[in-house]
């Protein structure tokens, strides 16, 4: 895809169809992919954030999240079409995930909140396989742990909602060591989604 240089952020030109045909892409590449949904909050901490700067320009796919960031993509003459919000691409991504068998794992929310959102989509998407499923507030010291019952589960794709840019931070970190193909921080979906 082409890209929009927006206040120093790298942001994919994509609709919802361009970015879900670049997650097949990126599962079936089966190297560990970030993705993050950028709205104009995360950006504008960002021009004083260096490192969270550098975690957008890092990241394999960074849709625009947030009328924001569509509007200043347009104004400075970039044609996007519509905004790619964290919500609505984890709904897509379920809905596909059923038909292709991808599994997914859902770490983050306050305890039970995944395990109720697993309920609500796996009865909106028949055949969806949630793998596993971990609440948002634990240790540091817990972090391998969760890394390893996330890697013995063997996710396709791996939801973050751990809010944001905590869970921008936390994918950069453990990426390469989860050796899952697609993580994406979805921020308070998981809350939406459980109701
Ligand atoms: N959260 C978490 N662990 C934390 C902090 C936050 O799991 O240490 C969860 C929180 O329960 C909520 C989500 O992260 O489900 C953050 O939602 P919010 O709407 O604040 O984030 P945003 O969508 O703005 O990134």
């Amino acid at each position: 895809n082409e890209k929009a240089l927006i206040l120093g952020a790298n942001v994919d030109i994509v609709d919802f169809g361009q970015a879900l045909q670049r997650i097949k892409q990126l599962i079936k590449a089966g190297t560990p992919s970030h993705i993050i949904t950028l709205n104009a909050e995360i950006l504008y901490q960002a021009q004083d954030n260096e490192d969270l700067l550098n975690v957008i320009n890092a990241a394999d796919l960074v849709t625009p999240d947030g009328i924001g960031i569509v509007w200043a993509g347009k104004k400075l003459g970039y044609p996007f079409l519509e905004r790619v919000t964290g919500i609505d691409l984890l709904y897509l991504i379920c809905e596909e995930a059923a038909q292709e068998s991808w599994k997914i794992y859902m770490l983050g929310a306050a305890p039970n909140v995944a395990e109720t959102a697993a309920k609500q989509l796996t009865q909106k998407y028949p055949g969806l396989k949630i793998c596993g499923c971990h609440d948002g507030y634990f240790a540091s010291d817990e972090t391998d742990q969760i890394i390893e019952d996330i890697k013995k589960s063997q996710p396709d794709i791996l939801f973050v909602a751990l809010g944001a840019p905590k869970q921008e931070f936390w994918i950069k970190e453990h990426k390469d060591a989860l050796s899952v193909p697609v993580l994406i921080g979805v921020g308070g979906s998981f809350d939406v989604v459980a109701g």
